[in-house]
């Protein structure tokens, strides 16, 4: 059988990893490195790039450019370029593809099959949309895991303590916080939070912010509408947050930012780390509430967890970790890489699926509560948060009117009591309900949730024995259609780059034979020109 792939699909940065023996390991990108940048890039004549090189290019294609796409997943934003309209999972697909060929050259075999994962915090129809991005790409995903979890994973694997652990998860655009138990082989998560809409971009977007203010207060320019040179300001604005986690103060530096009455105008200024901590305070205490969540959901306290593990990129910002600290009470643990680990444990979930990974059980849950709305706008809940998944739970309901003979079911997901304040994931309706008054008809609706963290429901009139059942799949995600036409066009896509690639390694040996005293083989070993100079 061949290898499943772990891939961790970041909003900023994305990483992918395979089991090598029993270890699991991250695979180098064609460019060398590590992770990859989640960023899909359109170039005027009709090139796709992907990853670093779209990331290089962001500034002068700004408009062409997309970043952080998961944090539109599941929803029924497009990215429009030229006449082409494209699905956030179509984006994904791209970024998937080329973790995919990574994987390939670097294993030397084909690759179909991955576990992926998802924030622990993502909805129903936002996991839908990662396994369809998957699909896209050519990749039968074999499995969907929570973040957090997997951090767990990759963690605890060859832990013989029990202990429970909370997993605090803050990346490029979302923030979940899970509270695990690991006992000899079994990996329980007891209770998971979170927000899917906090994150890296976010303390940038408060450093841009400032930078732009700033800038229109000594120039008197204001350049927010100005897309090219905000593009630069968020980049600095990243740049100097990195910085600022590693050391007191930084400078931004952007010469020729705008064009004022009096020439072009530069940007330059000290950025204190008080006052990053400043500007983005509210966002490291909105990170509070989740924590407090998890573990009252979990009915423990901060003093009955032996370790907190700091995942996502974000995690470095010292405020961060100090917030942590004082909450539990304990040193976050340090000893995993906050940027592999997810991929890592995805891909030892990718093992327990082959069957080489043995005795590993994980049990996970599901994020929010599930219902229906009734009569007043209510939301009925028949699937509580945190419930361990896969699970089956059913609920009988009846009509409001007499004579009644159709219902709609729509399924809610969320914590709110009024109907209408949760997420729709979708509607559907049972008709050929016996005539009765209202009231009687029996109305069994049940709702099962498998081990991706996906929902299915189905109701039936006890009465007529009459069922209809559907995966919930909300207005806002690809039908079935749509997915096979974009896996077309992914396969043809993959297939031109693949021959665009092959005609520039032609073109480059050539070129090499065409260098005297140059051997192609030597240079394109290397790589570089330079070493087959050394050579000589
Ligand atoms: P992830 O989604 O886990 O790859 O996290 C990416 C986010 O982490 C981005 O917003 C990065 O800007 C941020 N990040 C990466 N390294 C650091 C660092 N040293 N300090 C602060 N933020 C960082």
């Amino acid at each position: 059988m061949s290898r499943v792939i772990g891939i961790d699909l970041g909003t900023t940065n994305s990483c992918v990893a395979v089991m090598e023996g029993n270890e699991p390991t991250v695979i180098v990108s064609a460019d060398g490195a590590r992770t990859t940048p989640s960023v899909v890039a359109f170039t005027k004549d009709g090139e796709r790039l992907v990853g670093a090189a779209a990331k290089r290019q962001a500034v002068v294609n700004h408009q062409r450019t997309v970043q952080s796409i998961k944090r539109e997943m599941g929803s029924d934003y497009r990215v429009r370029i030229d006449n082409h309209s494209y699905t956030p999972q179509e984006i994904s697909a791209m970024i998937l593809q080329k973790l995919k060929k990574d994987a390939e050259d670097y294993l030397g075999e084909a690759v179909t099959e991955a576990v992926i994962t998802v924030p622990a915090y993502f909805t129903d129809s936002q996991r839908q949309a990662t396994k369809d991005a998957g699909r896209i790409a050519g990749l039968d995903v074999k499995r969907i895991i929570n973040e957090p979890t997997a951090a767990a994973l990759a963690y605890g694997i060859d832990k013989e303590q029990a202990q429970k652990i909370m997993v605090y998860d803050l990346g490029g655009g979302t923030f979940d916080v899970s509270v695990l138990d690991i006992n000899a082989d079994v990996i329980e998560v007891l209770a998971t939070a979170g927000n899917n809409r906090l994150g890296g971009d976010d303390f940038d977007t408060c450093v841009a912010d400032y930078l732009a203010a700033e800038f229109r207060r000594s120039s008197g320019i204001d350049v927010t509408r100005d897309a090219a040179a905000m593009q630069r300001v968020r980049e600095a604005a990243e740049k100097a947050k990195i910085e600022l986690s590693a050391s007191l103060n930084t400078t931004v530096n952007l010469p020729f930012l705008a064009m004022g009455k009096e020439g072009p105008a530069h940007l330059e200024l000290t950025l204190t780390r008080a006052k990053f901590d400043d500007l983005t305070r509210h966002l490291v205490q909105a990170t509070i509430g989740p924590m407090e969540q998890a573990l009252k959901d979990a009915g423990l306290t901060g003093s009955d967890l032996s370790k907190v593990l700091l995942v996502g990129g974000s995690s470095r910002i010292p405020a961060v970790q100090q917030m942590v600290k004082s909450f539990c009470g304990k040193e976050p643990f340090k000893g995993i890489n906050p940027d592999e680990c997810v991929a890592l444990g995805a891909a030892i979930q990718g093992g327990v699926m082959l069957g080489t990974v043995k005795s590993l059980l994980l049990l996970d849950v599901t994020p929010l509560s599930l219902g229906v709305e009734t009569v007043g706008n209510t939301f009925s809940r028949i699937v509580d948060r945190n419930t361990t998944i896969p699970v089956k739970r059913s609920q009988i309901f009846s009509t409001a009117a007499p004579f009644q003979t159709s219902v709609d079911i729509n399924v809610l997901q969320g914590e709110r009591e009024i109907a209408s304040a949760n997420k729709s994931l979708g509607r559907f309706r049972l008709s050929g309900i016996r005539r009765a008054m209202a009231g009687v008809p029996q109305i069994e609706v049940t709702f099962s949730i498998d081990a991706n963290g996906i929902v299915n429901v189905s109701a039936k009139d006890l009465g007529t024995g009459k069922a209809q059942e559907i995966t919930i799949s909300g207005s806002s995600n690809m039908s079935e259609a749509e997915i096979q036409r974009a896996m077309q066009d992914a396969q043809r896509f993959a297939e031109e780059d693949k021959r665009k690639h092959e005609e520039e390694e032609r073109r480059w040996k050539k070129h090499q034979k065409q260098q005297p005293g140059a051997s192609a083989d030597a240079a394109g070993s290397s790589g570089n020109d330079d070493g087959a100079e050394d050579a000589e």
